[in-house]
């Protein structure tokens, strides 16, 4: 027994359930510290599977680890992100219901990591076909794509996700994945037009002029150096050294032409990319009455060829706005900051709503129309919250169970169960905390959110400013009449003619939240908890501090003592039987006879006591973790 503590006493527990000390925070961050020194990223709480961002790599997602995991139970093997994928897959298999996987963590905890890691397991163990093959490629490619157009360097992660992600991958009867589906929600367009010191735009800005080829440059106007682009230099790190932004433009390449991307979409696409960067460039001087000017319209005439506009239309939109007056339209000059505020719109609004196609697009090559009978695993990862000063972003913190599953019995919408929840949280924003008035119609106010990353003061004016998107009236009219065929989708003259003012970010973010809500009900839930180890996205550096912080706000030890309060363990009389017979005469080498006398058998023998254990129909439920704990031990040591 002296070995088993000296083990245990160096790796620590790999369940948090089979800690002595379970309702200590520090015998939990003790815990994990151990197992993160000894490069074990993963532990259990129950079937809630804790991850730690290791920083480098471990080598611990190789083929042979892969096949390792394939329809094992998960007390047989190391917690992994693999047998969280595996346990959904198989129930999917056995119980023909739908599953999803909730990734939380704030922003560089390895979400995203995780989220492809479960990708690529499914792609390389499930069952597959010659002609699903495609499928499989393509559903694995959207991620380098969606992540050029979506993600961006920031100070807490050189890959950080500026957009929620939820996507769906669609199994047949036989367990072959065969298509997908993908949500993208809110897209951080702020990021289009300024960023923060030590903040990049999104990479694909920079991959296209590291890594395009120079004809497509020259067609697009564009230079190679990222520090001639406004957009592209404000955090000043524009070349970053911890990024290749040449090789992954070969790698989008790539994906696009498997994705299904003509030539024609990809002239349009980097269009509107390269339009950007010129409208950035523009700039505006105040005439003699106090209106905006453009003195060199050598932009104006990039981006009018690119977008397929007029020039003169577009320069108009660009410095003047339409007053509906009774009877007729009057056209008033804008001031120099108005002009860079329509100028600034333009830019983020094509920006998210090419995005936005963008998504549908790759949608449209991973339907599958030949299997109507599907399962799914979802995978959902939500980004986090940065804590900077002058941060005006927000997180909904999507924080237990019970949050985002209200259960069937109630219709409460989900900001109702959220207040109802979260109310009193001090971290809890309401309207109250709204800041200036006159800028209501921005409609900010109409929702609620609260702090996940902890004590931050955040700048309300810049929080507006994230949020307002209005696109003047006068800007949409030009949009919706040019000649770029990816706008044209985007911008439809329909749009122009109704009266009813487009949703703001805010009721955007409720809606999408709302139907995300009803998209997870009705699915079986698995949970990963990331943690960031330091703030220095260092290896091996585990700052105690910061641990303790993010384990308070997601809320493990909650969790842990819920577990612990319940039958901890779960398993099937065959894969009890299976580990443990070695321990009792009766059942080793074999037993013949039902799965369940035998472990009937075998608790008895090893003197499990009444309230320890409960038999159930197939499985075996154990109360106290110490009890398995003991069996374990017994059986390590046997
Ligand atoms: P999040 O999506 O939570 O913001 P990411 O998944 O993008 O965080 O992780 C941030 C960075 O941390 C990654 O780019 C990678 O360098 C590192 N990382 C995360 N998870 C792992 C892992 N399992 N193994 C090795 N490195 C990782
Ligand atoms: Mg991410």
């Amino acid at each position: 027994m002296e070995g088993a503590l000296t083990a245990r006493d160096k790796v620590g527990v790999q369940d948090f359930v089979l800690l002595d000390a379970y309702t200590s925070e520090s015998a939990f961050v003790d815990n994990l510290r151990k197992r993160f020194s000894e490069n074990l990223i993963y532990t259990y709480i129950g079937t809630l599977l804790v991850s730690m961002n290791p920083y480098q790599e471990l080598g611990i997602y190789t083929m042979s680890q892969m096949e390792l995991y394939q329809g094992v139970n998960f007390f047989e093997l190391p917690p992994h992100v693999y047998a969280i994928a595996d346990n959904a897959y198989r129930m999917m298999c056995s119980e023909l219901n739908n599953h999803f996987i909730l990734i939380s963590g704030e922003s560089g905890a390895g979400k995203t990591e995780a989220s492809k890691k479960i990708l690529q397991y499914f792609a390389v163990t499930c069952p597959m076909t010659e002609s699903l093959q495609i499928a499989r490629d393509r559903l694995l490619l959207s991620n380098p794509v969606l992540e050029a157009f979506g993600n961006a360097k920031t100070p807490r992660n050189d890959n950080s996700s500026r957009f929620g992600k939820y996507m769906d991958i669609q199994f047949d009867f036989q367990g072959i994945p065969v298509g997908g589906h993908i949500i993208g929600y809110l897209i951080e367009k702020s990021r289009v037009v300024y960023q923060n010191q030590g903040e990049r735009n999104f990479h694909i800005f920079y991959q296209l002029l590291a890594g395009g080829e120079a004809e497509r440059l020259a067609y697009l106007g564009l230079e190679r150096d990222p520090q001639l682009y406004k957009y592209l230099s404000q955090g000043h790190c524009a070349k970053e050294s911890s990024l290749n932004d040449k090789n992954d433009w070969k790698t989008v390449s790539n994906a696009f032409s498997v994705i299904d991307f003509t030539e024609a979409d990809l002239e349009n696409l980097f269009g509107i990319i390269a339009s950007v960067l010129h409208l950035g460039n523009v700039c505006f001087q105040e005439d003699d009455q106090g209106c905006a000017a453009v003195p060199d319209t050598h932009e104006i005439k990039w981006i009018a060829k690119l977008l397929g506009i007029y020039p003169s239309v577009l320069l108009e939109a660009l410095t003047h706005r339409k007053i509906e007056a009774k009877t007729e339209e009057v056209i008033c000059p804008l001031t120099l900051e108005l002009s860079v505020y329509a100028r600034d719109a333009m830019a983020k609004a094509i920006y998210g709503r090419t995005f936005t196609w963008l998504v549908n697009k790759i949608n449209s090559s991973l339907v599958n129309k030949d299997f109507t009978k599907k399962t799914v695993i979802g995978l959902l990862d939500i980004y986090g919250f940065e804590v900077f000063d002058k941060n005006g972003y927000l997180f909904v913190l999507l924080k237990d169970e019970e949050c985002i599953r209200p259960g069937p019995a109630t219709d409460l919408s989900f900001l109702e169960k959220l207040e109802e929840k979260v109310g009193k949280h001090a971290h809890f924003q309401t309207r109250k905390l709204a800041g200036p008035k006159g800028r209501k119609r921005i409609g900010w106010m109409e929702f609620r959110l609260f702090h996940y990353a902890g004590e931050v003061t955040y700048c309300t004016k810049g929080f507006l400013e994230k949020n307002n998107d209005l696109l003047y009236r006068h800007l949409k009219e030009v949009l919706c009449c040019c000649k770029n065929g990816i706008l044209r989708e985007c911008f439809l003259v329909a749009e122009l003619e109704s009266r009813k003012r487009p949703p703001t970010v805010g009721t955007q973010f409720k809606n999408s939240l709302s139907s995300l809500l009803e998209i997870l009900i009705s699915k079986e839930p698995s949970y990963i908890r990331c943690i960031k180890p330091n703030e220095r996205k260092e290896p091996s550096k585990f700052d105690d501090f910061l641990v303790r912080h993010q384990i308070k706000y997601l809320g493990l030890m909650e969790h842990l003592r819920v577990r612990r309060a319940g039958f901890a363990y779960r398993r099937k009389y065959e894969h009890f039987l299976q580990r443990y017979k070695s321990l009792c005469p009766d059942t080793w080498p074999h037993w013949h006879g039902p799965p369940g006398e035998g472990v009937e058998r075998l608790i008895k023998y090893i003197g499990y006591k009444p309230e320890e254990y409960k038999l159930g129909k197939t499985k075996i439920f154990i109360r106290f973790p110490r009890t398995l704990f003991a069996t374990e031990d017994a059986f390590e040591f046997s």
